[in-house]
């Protein structure tokens, strides 16, 4: 047999972590590497943070898991207080982004469907978006490179260029649903959407009945320096899919919906037997504790706002490698004028740097959100280094 006991679907590298410790990670060999992905994106408070630990450990020493068919005291705590903090009214907790996405879809869906509108179905996505790995996620993104193999997709989507308000304008027609949009795109390289584009979505799904959903599995939950990245942008969606930082690493995500949204989405409509389980809420109660205030928001643009100005000193002085900085907060991109794989296996392998390549040749940098100071000086310092070495190795 040649397959591997792992299905063989990850080109998984030669660091193996066996250990966290804050903002840095340890290898199998012992070796100490400055973490700067975060698991990507999902490692928000760092690893082994005390009050994480300690709130998955009591949960789980009380209860775990029962079914949803119970009350549950610890969702609606934990969904009261996502409520409190956003335009939502109502919460789905899945165990990943892409059911969050999934629920997002369907709650759009359901929307139109509950007033006897069944042809409205389409949602209206963007080139380069990344929604997940099923196969209603993977329909709602055009990248062919995720759709070898698995055909046919799921019917209903319908892919316009990000940030060309006209273009989603002129894709609206009589079985429109609405928008699904990254407010920053991740995967595809750390594009932020800007202010017209997010705010004239807003205004032409007011106009025609569609449902706004956004996609913040990546760039919400603080990330961005806002609770939610929809705030930088003056607006609020219909639905919101969250994930990745939300549980801080343990698997948590969820479905935010106003009521009027949620309108389709009765008894007997969706479910999940995990989804919202006492342990994940518990770890969701602990994140929240931490990120859900001003004064945690306000540092992360404080040290977004440092980050990235080092890096725009830095970029400058190798012209040959570096583009452009971008993103907002602590979800930031470097554009290269090489494939940035190559540089962040060099940053990793010779310079125990962890950073996350992206598409559009960005390298990304979503590191904890709790970095401080000395965290970015040993980032710049390794940064430094490893741009120098790469700079002669490229030469030779
Ligand atoms: C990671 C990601 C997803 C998928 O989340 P999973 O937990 O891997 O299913 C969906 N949307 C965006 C924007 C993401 O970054």
């Amino acid at each position: 047999m040649s397959i591997t006991p792992l299905m063989p679907v990850y080109p998984r590298c030669a660091f193996r972590p066996v250990k966290g410790d804050h903002c840095h990670l340890i290898g199998e060999d012992g070796q100490r590497y400055l973490d700067f992905a975060a698991g990507i994106a999902v490692n928000i408070l760092g690893h082994s943070h005390k009050g994480l630990i300690g709130a998955i450990q009591r949960q789980a020493e009380t209860l775990m898991h029962v079914s949803n068919l119970y009350g549950s005291p610890q969702g609606e705590s934990l969904a009261s207080r996502i409520v409190d903090l956003t335009f939502a009214d109502t919460v789905f907790f899945t165990n990943s982004g892409a059911e969050a996405v999934e629920c997002a879809i369907k709650t759009a869906r359901a929307y139109h469907s509950h007033v006897g509108n069944d042809h409205k179905y389409e949602l209206i996505t963007f080139k380069n978006a990344f929604h997940g790995r099923t196969m209603a996620t993977i329909s709602a993104s055009n990248q062919d490179k995720m759709h070898k193999g698995f055909l046919p997709l799921l019917a209903g989507f319908k892919y316009v260029e990000f940030d060309d308000l006209e273009a989603a304008k002129a894709a609206i027609g009589p079985n429109t649903a609405g928008f699904l949009v990254e407010p920053v795109q991740g995967e595809g390289g750390i594009r932020p959407a800007s202010d017209e584009f997010m705010k004239g979505l807003r205004a032409l799904a007011d106009e025609h009945d569609l449902m706004l959903v956004l996609d913040e599995v990546q760039c919400g939950y603080a990330r961005t320096g806002k609770f939610f990245a929809y705030e930088h942008y003056g607006i609020e969606p219909d639905i919101l899919a969250s994930a990745k930082g939300i549980g801080g690493g343990f698997p948590l995500g969820a479905c935010l919906a106003t009521e009027k949204a949620a309108r389709g989405m009765v008894i007997g409509t969706h479910g999940s037997t995990y989804g919202g389980n006492p342990l994940a809420m518990a770890a969701g109660e602990a994140v929240l504790d931490v990120v859900g205030n001003e004064e945690f928001l306000a540092q992360v643009r404080t040290m977004g706002d440092k980050l990235r100005a080092r890096l725009e000193q830095f970029i400058g002085n190798y012209p040959e490698l570096f583009e452009e900085v971008r993103g907002k907060g602590l979800m930031l991109g470097v554009k290269m004028k090489v494939e940035p794989r190559g540089f962040v296996a060099h940053l990793r392998d010779n310079h125990q740097l962890l950073t996350v390549s992206g598409g559009d040749s960005t390298f990304r940098l979503v590191p904890p959100l709790v970095i401080d100071d000395g965290h970015v000086e040993e980032f710049m310092e390794r940064l430094s280094a490893g741009a120098a070495s790469f700079a002669v190795a490229e030469v030779q």
